[in-house]
């Protein structure tokens, strides 16, 4: 990510934007989030796929800004599970309600799979990508973790619907594996290394 000296996250989200900061640590750039910049903008995220939201929220906030002088990055995640037809994808922050607690959620996502059998348990995480440059240019990635919804909520690690989403290949969920595992093979971490070679590949940029 040559050039790049300072990205502007736009989330509200604390549990992202830990997992951003030390996915990014390696830029050297300065990682600022939505509150540490000061910004506040009510951003209706009305698209119909988790890039469409990511790339509504990060023209967004590009918009907002006095000074063009940082790449405006912007993530839509969410949990998808197969035998619920998807749900609940892109309203996964809102499901059940934003203010609704995520042992609630968890606990009523788990009640739904009652009586479904392990090989159709299968879900994954998918997060999208959006970067905005300070020249206007927009580039977008996209990654997935595959994963099977649990029976119970298992580990503090993480944050929302981490301790339903069981990955067989390490044998836990992703609340119960430490930061460093999850941001090496979650949909987040591998979408965001993703970014840092698309932006590295797209020189001609320069946000000192
Ligand atoms: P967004 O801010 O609209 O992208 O909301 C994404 C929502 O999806 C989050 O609030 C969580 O509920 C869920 N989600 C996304 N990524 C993860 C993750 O890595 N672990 C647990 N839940 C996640």
């Amino acid at each position: 990510m040559n050039g790049i000296r300072k990205i502007l996250f736009a989330t509200g989200n604390e549990g992202k934007m830990r997992e951003i900061r030390s996915i990014l640590a390696d830029t050297g750039a300065e990682v600022r989030s939505l509150k540490e910049a000061g910004i506040s903008v009510q951003i209706a995220e009305d698209g119909t796929t988790f890039e469409e939201n990511a790339l509504i929220k990060a023209r967004a906030v590009a918009a907002a800004l006095e000074e063009k002088d940082c790449v405006v990055m912007a993530d839509d995640s969410g949990l998808v599970i197969d035998a619920l037809g998807g749900e609940p994808g892109i309203y996964s922050a809102r499901y059940m309600g934003e203010n609704t607690s995520y042992d609630k959620k968890n606990a009523n996502l788990i009640a739904r799979m009652e009586g479904i059998s392990e090989e159709k348990r299968t879900a994954r995480f998918t997060c999208a990508i959006a970067a905005v440059l300070p020249d206007g240019r927009e580039f977008t990635t996209q990654a997935s973790i595959e994963g099977r919804i649990g029976y119970r909520p298992e580990g503090e690690g993480g944050f929302g619907y981490d301790p339903i989403f069981y990955v067989p290949e390490f044998g836990k969920t992703t609340a119960q594996m430490t930061a460093e595992e999850k941001n090496r093979v979650s949909h987040r971490g591998k979408a965001l290394e993703r970014m840092k070679e698309v932006l590295g590949e797209n020189e001609g940029f320069d946000c000192q």
